[in-house]
This record gives structure tokens, C-alpha cells and sequence, in this order.
């Protein structure tokens, strides 16, 4: 049968229904699991496996479309869970150069074990042009912050022609928004930090691949780095699965609308979200996403006046992550490391109302204009 999002969402990873046992099992606190008389086994040491674990990494195989899913501690220990586990000394790889801080710093450790790493921009589906003799491809898409789009399958396609396997950073879109492996991807990888569990409170990552090689690769890293989620982490994540698709069309109609009402400001410049129809990522967008995401980016003539911006929001708190169901807004210049200008703003839209965030706002762009 076919179903819809929010079905697949609501009911993905739960167990068969039985009697008198509760819908979804509670954490399981385990170090060890009893093992009389036999050395193997589902579940033998707590770093290996975890019935939690099990739950969630069936759910979220299933909001892929279908895969093998390994979860990890956090977004970066999946990122670095394929990137650490599939690269050789000598291997070329392929990164974009407007990916994620804390992936493009893997850069140097990459070339530290004796991989070449080869960059371009997202934009453009850049990546095209650096693939010869590569082991891996790197996509981020969209990009964070600056929301560029690249071509997931062109750049497979033509990736595993050339004998590279491609693994995409989906953390952004969610599986709800864009399945890289029905794309073409190797693997989806993903932060669940940010839109997928979208409350705020725990790290965790995934890796999610269809080839049963690539998965295995991918577990025998997190057994021996140890980069394991707790077992309150999993579960947590695992409950917050069940409303992503009505968290997500929430966000996803909030960010268009502050979108679409930001452009008809004359303070506000380079204004990117890829649901808007005349933003350039949006022709790529719709043909490989669903949900257009949280995210909108702009920015505001200086500094100061993005400081004055962010101050005077109330509904809106500063914080430097997105994806969650309350609003979030940061000037990304204060961290440096990003190639934007100092009036750069990353806004993440939450699940308030509609009316509410988009008057929040536009008075404080008001304000900040005022008070110039
Ligand atoms: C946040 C983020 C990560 C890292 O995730 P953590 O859970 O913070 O380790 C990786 N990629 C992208 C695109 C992110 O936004």
C-alpha cells in the first residue's frame, strides 16, 4: 500500500503491536547484555548494538525509502564516519568548498592521512568537473548557509561513471524533503540535530546507505571509534519522529512566507530560500525535493544593523542551529568561516504561527531600520 508522509512518519520504526507491552519500548540502559553459554548474538556489548537503536534505525530507514541505517552521537560522527571509513591514502576526494564548517575542517585531516581533496561550489553542480579518479563525492544540498542547489542525480550519474561513490549531507532537507538515494546517492547522511528530531534537545546522526558492504563499513567505524548515541538520545529522537512531517510543513510554509515578505524590503539583499520560484536553486529544487526546508538567508546593509535586527526579535531566539520548532536566527559573520558578508542572516523558521513570526519580523526589521 502506498502511504503518505505524515502515515510513513507517525508509524515508522514501531513495533508490531502487543499485548500489554507500551506502543514504543522505553530507552534501554545496557553495557552488557546476558550471554549464557554463547559469544554472539542481536545484542552483546552496549558499543555494538542497542535495542533503541534498532527502533530508530529502522524508522529512519524507512523515511529514506527504504535502507540500512547506522545512527551515531552526532551529525559530524556520521560525516566522518563515511568520509574516515571510505577514503585510502592516495584516494582523490571530491568536497565542496560551502559545505559545512566542521566538514570542510575534515579537510585537513583527509590530507593528514595522505588523500587528495579536491573543492568546488555547490552552485553549478561545480563538482562536474573535478571527478576524475576520484574515490568519493561529497554533496551538501542545499548548502548551509547560502542555500545553493546541486543536481543530486546529473552528479551521481556521472560520479559512479567515473567510479566514485557519492554521499550526500541531507541534514538540512530531511528524507521528508529530498531522498539522496532514490537520487542515485551511495549514501544520505545526515545531522538529526537539526529539522529531523527538531526540538532542540539532543544531538544524533545518521548514515544511511542501500548496499549491505558500505553499511557493514559503516557499523565496524562505530564500533571501533565508539562515536555511539546514547540510548535517552535515540529514543527522544525516535518519539519526535512521529510529528516531522506536520513539523516540517509547518516550517516549510513559515519560511516561504517570511521569505516572500522579506523580498518586498528594500534593507534586505540576497535573499535566498529554494521554494521561492524565482530564487536561482528553485528549478533544481522542485525536481529533486519535496519540502523546500526551514532555512531562509539574506542580508542586511551592515553589521550593526543585523545586530539590531536579531535584538529586537521576540519571538525569534539567537542560537546557532536550525531545524528546530522554535524560530532561530543568527548573524553567521559572528563565527567567521563562512565566505558571507557581515550583514548575513540564517534564519530558521519554527513552527509558530504563521502571522505571528512574519509580524515579529517585519517590526523588527523596523526597529533596526529606526534606529539606524
Ligand atoms: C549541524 C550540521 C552538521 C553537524 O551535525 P552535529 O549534529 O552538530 O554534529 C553536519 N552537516 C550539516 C549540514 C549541519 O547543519
Amino acid at each position: 500500500m502506498e502511504i503518505g508522509d505524515g502515515t510513513l512518519a507517525v508509524g515508522a520504526g514501531r513495533p508490531e503491536a502487543e499485548r500489554y507491552a507500551p506502543p514504543l519500548p522505553g530507552p534501554v540502559f545496557a553495557a552488557y547484555y546476558h550471554l549464557p553459554g554463547e559469544a554472539a548474538g542481536p545484542y552483546t556489548y552496549g558499543r555494538d548494538a542497542n535495542p533503541t537503536w534498532t527502533l530508530l534505525e529502522q524508522a529512519i530507514g524507512e523515511l529514506e525509502g527504504g535502507a540500512e541505517t547506522t545512527v551515531f552521537a552526532s551529525g559530524m560522527a556520521a560525516v566522518s564516519a563515511v568520509l574516515l571509513s571510505q577514503v585510502k591514502a592516495g584516494d582523490v576526494v571530491v568536497m565542496p568548498d560551502d559545505c559545512y564548517m566542521a566538514t570542510r575542517m575534515l579537510r585537513e585531516r583527509l590530507e593528514s592521512y595522505g588523500a587528495r581533496v579536491r573543492m568546488g561550489p555547490t552552485a553549478g553542480d561545480a563538482q562536474l568537473g573535478l571527478l576524475d579518479g576520484a574515490r568519493l563525492v561529497w554533496l551538501e544540498t542545499p548548502s548551509n548557509p547560502n542555500l545553493d542547489v546541486c543536481d543530486i542525480r546529473r552528479i551521481a550519474d556521472a560520479a559512479h561513471a567515473a567510479g566514485a561513490l557519492v554521499a550526500v549531507d541531507n541534514t538540512l532537507a530531511t528524507p521528508l524533503g529530498q531522498r539522496p538515494l532514490d537520487l542515485g546517492a551511495d549514501f544520505s547522511v545526515a545531522s538529526d540535530t537539526k529539522a529531523l528530531t527538531g526540538h532542540g534537545d539532543l544531538l544524533l546522526g545518521h548514515v544511511a546507505t542501500r548496499d549491505a558492504e558500505l553499511a557493514e563499513d559503516v557499523r565496524l567505524w562505530r564500533k571501533t571509534v565508539g562515536a555511539i548515541p546514547g540510548p535517552m538520545e535515540a529514543w527522544l529522537a525516535h518519539r519526535s519522529l512521529a510529528t516531522l512531517q506536520l513539523r516540517l510543513d509547518r516550517q516549510a510554509a513559515n519560511a516561504l512566507a517570511l521569505a516572500r515578505a522579506l523580498r518586498e524590503r528594500p534593507e534586505v539583499a540576497g535573499l535566498r530560500h529554494p521554494g521561492l520560484p524565482d530564487d536561482p536553486a528553485h528549478a533544481t529544487a522542485a525536481r529533486q525535493m519535496t519540502r523546500f526546508g526551514c532555512v531562509v538567508s539574506f542580508t542586511l546593509p551592515d553589521e550593526a544593523f543585523a545586530e539590531r535586527f536579531l535584538g529586537a526579535l521576540r519571538l525569534v531566539t539567537q542560537a546557532t542551529s536550525f531545524g528546530g520548532v522554535h524560530s532561530s536566527a543568527e548573524r553567521r559573520g559572528r563565527w567567521g568561516g563562512d565566505a558571507v558578508p557581515p550583514g548575513f542572516v540564517r534564519f530558521s523558521a519554527g513552527i509558530e504561527d504563521t502571522g505571528d513570526l512574519v509580524t515579529d519580523v517585519l517590526r523588527a526589521l523596523e526597529t533596526a531600520r529606526k534606529t539606524r
